[in-house]
C-alpha cells in the first residue's frame, strides 16, 4: 500500500465504522474528532493532533466492538491500532496510542481527582484494563517512550465525550495526516 493509500483506508475506515457507539452517547467518529480538535485548541503539535484523532482507531477496526466491555472482556485496541498504524507513521504518534490506556492507568494512580472525573464507562473499563498502576508499573511505564505524549493524548480523550461540540469534519485532518506520514 502506498502513502495514498493509507489515507484513503484510513478514511474508508471511519466511514465504515466511525457510527459505531463509543459508549458515551456518541460515536466512534465523534470522539475521535471532538479529542483532536481539543488537542489542536490546546496547540498541540501535528504529530500530538493526529495521535489524538487516531488514538481510538484499533476500536474501529478491531473485530471485537466496544460493547465487549459490557462482558467483562478486553479488546486491547490500543494494540490493535497501533500495529496498523505503525508501518506508516513515526513513534512520535504511534506510542501515545498505544499507551493511551496505560496512561488511564497511571493517572488513576497518581490523581485521585483524574480518576473521580472520569465517565462511568471508562471507570469500568479501567478495572478490566487492569486497574491502578502500582509503583513498579508507574516508573515501568514513565521510562517508556511516547509515555509523556500519551499523557496528553489521554487527558484530550477524557474531554472528547461532550454530548456535541462545534468542530471540524475528518477531511480537515487529511492534510495534517499526510505531513506526518513517514513515507
Ligand atoms: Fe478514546
Amino acid at each position: 500500500m502506498t502513502s495514498d493509500g493509507i489515507v484513503d483506508e484510513i478514511l474508508s475506515t471511519f466511514g465504515r465504522c466511525g457510527h459505531l457507539d463509543y459508549g458515551e452517547h456518541i460515536s466512534m467518529q465523534e470522539h475521535m474528532l471532538q479529542s483532536a480538535f481539543i488537542a489542536q485548541s490546546h496547540g498541540e503539535p501535528e504529530p500530538v493532533i493526529v495521535a489524538t484523532l487516531l488514538h481510538d482507531y484499533g476500536h474501529l477496526i478491531c473485530n471485537l466492538p466496544n460493547q465487549v466491555f459490557a462482558q467483562g472482556r478486553d479488546n486491547y485496541h490500543e494494540n490493535v491500532g497501533a500495529d496498523v498504524l505503525a508501518p506508516w507513521f513515526g513513534p512520535e504518534i504511534v506510542a501515545p496510542i498505544q499507551l493511551h490506556v496505560e496512561a488511564k492507568r497511571y493517572l488513576c494512580a497518581t490523581d485521585p481527582a483524574y480518576e473521580s472525573d472520569l465517565s462511568a464507562a471508562s471507570k469500568t473499563t479501567l478495572i478490566i484494563q487492569g486497574g491502578r498502576m502500582n509503583y513498579e508499573e508507574r516508573q515501568a511505564f514513565l521510562k517508556r517512550r511516547g509515555s509523556a505524549m500519551a499523557l496528553k493524548v489521554r487527558q484530550y480523550d477524557d474531554l472528547g465525550k461532550q454530548p456535541t461540540m462545534e468542530r471540524p469534519e475528518l477531511d480537515y485532518y487529511v492534510p495534517i495526516i499526510r505531513r506526518c506520514l513517514m513515507t
